[in-house]
Parts: C-alpha cells; structure tokens; sequence
C-alpha cells in the first residue's frame, strides 16, 4: 500500500500513479491535471495579452518617430539649415524622449504626451486666427499630435492594465 500525497488516502500500488513528488491516488492526479491546463490556460491568456501591449506600444512609439522625425528634420531644412537658438532645446526636447522610447522609459512617453497635447493645441488655438484653406490646414495638422496623443493615452492605460493584473 501507498498513501497518497495529494490527500492521504491508502492506495494499492496498482493503483496508484508515481510522480515526482510522491504516489497519488487517481482523484489527486486527476485534480492536479485540471489544475495544469487551467493554470496553463491563465498563463497562455497572459502571455496574448502582453504580447497585444507590446505590439500596440510598438506601434504607437513607430507613429512619434515618424511624426516628430519628419517634423525636425523638416525643420533642420528650414532657413538655409542656419538654426535659429530656439531650435535647438525643442528639437532635443523631441529627440531625446524618442530615443526614451526605444529602451521604454516611462518618462518618456509621458514627456511626449506633453509635447503631442502642446503642440496639438498650439496648432488648434493657432487656426482660429487663419482664414480659409490655412486653417483647414493647421486644423488638419494639430489632428496628428492629437492622434498621436490618444495613441499614447490609450496605450500608457492598458499598460497600467497589465503590470496591475501581474
Ligand atoms: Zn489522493
């Protein structure tokens, strides 16, 4: 006779099935089998979900790169490429937080957030004093950041999501 180790029952060895941690009557490895696949079945729904966050914040760090990338390097154009001094702190002040998103510094996205939402509404209070096709035009431009900021919005809560449910 074997006792088991899931529950202490007296079992023929015939009966009984032989794991690493001891024997175990039928009932016990039945239950522990259960608990496999669902514990399996909680960590495979986990893994998807995490693997969804990364795309979508890969995605979301894609669409800043191409946006203020373009965007400085349309203004390093500008003027002959002679820069002005103010051009300068602000191209850093895009740059470095992109490179920020490259090792995932929380910061970040948080300082882009605030570059997004200042320049989305620099834009939009700027084409209130436009006439016509330039204001559809700054209205159309101040949309980007502000994409870029729901983006980024969106994806910072389901991150917080995530790390909360680990
Ligand atoms: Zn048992």
């Amino acid at each position: 006779m074997e006792t088991c180790t899931g529950c202490g029952v007296q079992i023929a060895l015939a009966e009984a099935d032989l794991t690493a941690e001891g024997a175990r009557c039928r009932a016990c490895t039945l239950r522990a089998e259960v608990q496999g696949h669902v514990n399996a079945v909680a960590v495979a729904a986990e893994v998807r979900r995490a693997r969804a966050v990364g795309r979508r914040a890969a995605a979301v760090a894609r669409g800043h790169w191409i946006v203020w990338g373009t965007t400085v390097i349309i203004f390093c154009g500008v003027n002959g490429a002679r820069h002005e001094a103010w051009f300068a702190p602000l191209a850093l002040a895009v740059l470095v937080p992109l490179v920020g998103l490259i090792f995932k510094q929380r910061w970040a996205w948080r300082v882009l957030a605030g570059v997004d939402g200042a320049t989305a509404a620099a834009l939009f209070g700027w084409s209130f004093f436009a006439e016509g096709d330039a204001r559809l035009l700054l209205l159309f431009l101040a949309a980007i950041p502000a994409l870029l900021l729901l983006g980024l919005v969106l994806e910072l809560r389901s991150q917080r999501t995530v790390q909360r449910s680990a």
